[in-house]
């Protein structure tokens, strides 16, 4: 094994400890890995540190760093099978979500491949001919990059394609359960003539291999996506060294749905809002809110399509959704759906494992749907990333963005109605990164990505995701120097 890639090398584990790892859809033993430590992660950081302080990259031009990223996107999709395969492997998602999300990361190259030539420093006027200033952008230094497990490939890109746009060097800790695609791209990195120590990966457990990040001297920003939690106690190890902190946190999004929505639609959506991935989606539409007098109507509906939904592995063509990523994870399922019943939410459907024996080695869940939920129980509050829906009824529009609002959390949600002067009037009022009208979860390369609130402090894609991995420097130049005799 040499599953790190340190200062352009592939090496094992310092301490050559290994992870297996297993397709959370039948527990099937994918490959064994290696396991690194923070031994290993100071020594990427001091890789990256040189590539950046003695390397070319930072100084070489926008284009140049803009063409390599649109090579990488080309060798996307020359491995887009592959890539596909290994990463429905480690996350046990649908073959066919898996080859998409493989798509949107080329995407995402080519997105920041074409941005990063575009020069958008500007000339300030001094007032003064003989003074040229100019405010121009630089790289930031060493980035460390931390990414979660439920789109590996994809938020690795989300970091990756803007901190390279930028000429950053990094070092990438992606999921411990998922590094198989990470693993893939640094070998497309390197194919496309990268130069060493620019890219570092090293894989391992977060207190571990991902810790020593957070307060390392070298490192100069961290760019995290996970749990709050995490994003918290990686915030406060990051003030030591005042590094720049880019958060995407969770979020426990609304679905608002008005008594004048296209019914149909809305229920479909409602499903997939919530049930897409088991519900393992920064952005799920995991609480519902309907209106008073559609509720039992539109509740019913849903239910009934809900429990139509079937379970299944990567290659089950007829499969609309998988398991849960591990028995640890569906065990925190389990456990916050229990606190909801005894909190008084009414079970509509789910609310178990499956019985299906053909699903018995995975770590399935039924799409769940919990009924006359209200704002102050613990279900509507705490993010539980599974497939688990709550439902909460509203009256007034007034009471509907209260009830919205009313979280920690602020990263996207969803109004319906027929009304488009009441859709214009929640969507502004709503506290929330991303709100859809009519819509729920597509999202677009050139559009910034990021939370309100306690979601985060980042921005990701569109030039502001660009913006994240850049400082701005003033340069002033004078062209006729003169003496002040200030002390004469
Ligand atoms: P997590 O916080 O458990 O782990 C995320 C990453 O942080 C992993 O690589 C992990 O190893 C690492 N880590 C853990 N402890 C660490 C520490 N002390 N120091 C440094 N690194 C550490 O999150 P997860 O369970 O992998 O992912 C699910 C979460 O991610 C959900 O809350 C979800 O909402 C969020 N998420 C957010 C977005 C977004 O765009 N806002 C996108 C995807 C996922």
């Amino acid at each position: 094994m040499a599953d790190l890639f340190i200062g352009g090398h592939w090496r094992s584990a310092r301490h050559e400890r290994t992870r297996e790892i297993r397709c959370p859809a039948d527990g099937s033993l994918v490959a064994v890995v290696d396991e690194g430590d923070g031994e290993d992660t100071v020594e990427a950081v001091a890789a990256a540190r040189r590539a950046f302080d003695e390397g070319p990259w930072p100084h070489t031009s926008g284009a140049r760093r803009g063409d390599l990223l649109l090579r990488v996107a080309a060798l996307l999709d020359r491995d887009r099978a592959a890539l596909a395969r290994a990463e429905s492997l480690d996350t046990g998602k649908r073959l066919v979500e898996s080859a998409t999300d493989i798509d949107d990361v080329a995407a995402c190259f080519r997105y920041f491949g074409r941005l990063a030539g575009t020069d958008d420093g500007r000339v300030v006027d001094a007032g003064d001919p003989a003074i040229d200033s100019r405010i121009v952008h630089e790289p930031i230094g060493v980035c460390a990059l931390i990414t979660p497990w439920n789109y590996p490939l994809l938020q690795t890109a989300w970091k990756v394609a803007p901190a390279l746009a930028a000429g950053n060097t990094f070092v990438l800790k992606p999921s411990e359960l998922t590094p198989h695609t990470s693993l893939g791209l640094m070998r497309l990195l390197q194919e496309a003539g990268l130069p060493d120590g620019v890219a570092n990966l090293v894989l391992g457990a977060g207190p571990e291999a991902g810790a020593p990040l957070a307060d390392h001297p070298d490192v100069d920003l961290v760019s995290f996506t996970g749990g709050l939690h995490t994003g918290r106690r990686i915030m406060a190890a990051a003030a030591g060294t005042v590094k720049r902190v880019a958060l995407e946190l969770g979020g426990k999004n609304p679905n608002i749905v008005f008594a004048d929505a296209d019914f149909d639609t809305a229920v479909d959506h409602a499903l997939t809002a919530v049930f897409l991935h088991s519900g393992q989606v920064c952005s799920a539409g995991a609480r519902l809110l309907v209106q008073d007098g559609l509720h039992d109507r539109f509740v019913a509906e849903v239910v009934r399509r809900a429990r139509g939904i079937r379970l299944g592995g990567p290659f089950d063509e007829q499969a609309r959704t998988g398991p849960l990523i591990s028995a640890a994870h569906r065990a925190k399922v389990e456990a916050y759906v229990a606190a909801g019943l005894a909190e008084g939410a009414v079970l509509r459907c789910g609310g178990q494992r499956p019985d299906d024996p053909r699903l018995a080695d995975g770590f399935y869940y039924l799409p769940t749907v919990l009924d006359e939920c209200h704002g102050a129980m613990s279900v509507v509050r705490a993010e539980s990333f599974g497939p688990v829906l709550t439902v909460e009824r509203f009256r007034t529009e007034d009471e509907a963005v209260r009830l919205a609002n009313d979280t920690v959390y602020g990263l996207a949600g969803a109004v319906w109605t027929t009304d488009q002067a009441r859709a214009a009037r929640v969507a502004a009022r709503l506290r929330l990164g991303t709100v859809w009208i009519n819509d729920f979860h597509p999202y677009l390369p050139q559009a910034e990505w990021g939370g309100y609130k306690q979601s985060g402090t980042g921005r990701e894609l569109g030039p502001g995701g660009l913006a994240e991995y850049r400082e701005i420097k003033h340069v002033w130049r004078n062209t006729a120097p003169t003496a002040l005799h200030w002390f004469d």
